[in-house]
């Protein structure tokens, strides 16, 4: 059996986490978030009062307190940076309004895209992110582009919100989501946007198990190949 390489990108709350977590159970895969790994580094910047565009001291606190990934009891993945353990925090708020432009700063793009691909070495990887298939894997074997509306993607914000009993308004979730979704757009370096082999799949109205299914009828196919 042939081991793959899958690259799952797209805008935010396209769905990516949710159907490449499931994806990678399903095939016996490792998973990496790294959303979670620019997130990290945003929450590294906060927590240490760094200015957004103090590369060298947010390299160094990446350096100094190396971004890990753990499981928890419920078979979660979990996220540490040097000991501390970020999961929820780097969801928060104030990470995910500032994510976006540390996400653009080349420095640090270099440095956790080097660390990505050490993760990946071994093959057998699922990844989700905005510039999986373009940059970071680009001879992945199974590239897939999701989208959604932005609608589509700010309900889905508002009901997991919801279910977590975050209060959010529906209108504010629609504007961040588009402005993120721009500037992870029209930045310089790694843009989101598809790799010219990419599959793209529009998941707007379709459930994740049909997201999953696509994909993983897609995967098992070339892994089935050899
Ligand atoms: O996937 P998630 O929404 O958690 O990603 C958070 C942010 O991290 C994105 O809005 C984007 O700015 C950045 N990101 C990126 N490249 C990736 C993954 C995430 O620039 N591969």
């Amino acid at each position: 059996m042939k081991s793959i390489r899958i690259a799952i990108d797209g805008p935010a709350s396209s769905g990516k986490s949710t159907v490449a977590k499931i994806l990678a159970h399903n095939l016996g895969y490792t998973y990496l978030d790294t959303g979670a790994m620019y997130r990290s580094a945003t929450y590294l910047a906060l927590k240490n009062n760094l200015q957004i565009d103090d590369v060298q001291g947010i390299l160094k606190a990446l350096s100094d307190n190396p971004i890990s990934f753990g499981r928890a009891k419920d078979g979660s993945q979990t996220v540490f940076v040097g000991q501390t353990e970020v999961t929820r925090a780097i969801r928060d708020n104030d990470v995910t309004a500032n994510v976006s432009h540390i996400a653009a700063i080349p420095e640090i793009r270099e440095e956790l895209v080097e660390q990505q691909r050490r993760i990946a070495k071994d093959g057998a990887i699922i990844m989700d992110g905005r510039d999986i298939g373009t940059v970071v894997l680009p001879d992945a074997e199974l590239k897939i582009f999701l989208i959604a509306s932005v609608e589509e993607r700010a309900q889905r914000r508002f009901k997991e919100n919801q279910e977590r009993g975050i209060a959010t308004d529906f209108e504010t979730l629609k504007k961040e989501i588009a402005e993120r979704d721009y500037k992870d757009s029209h930045r310089e370096v790694s843009p989101l946007k598809p790799a010219s082999d990419a599959i793209t799949f529009d998941t707007t109205g379709v459930d994740i198990d049909g997201v999953v299914a696509f994909i993983q009828e897609k995967a098992e196919k070339m892994i089935d190949m050899d």
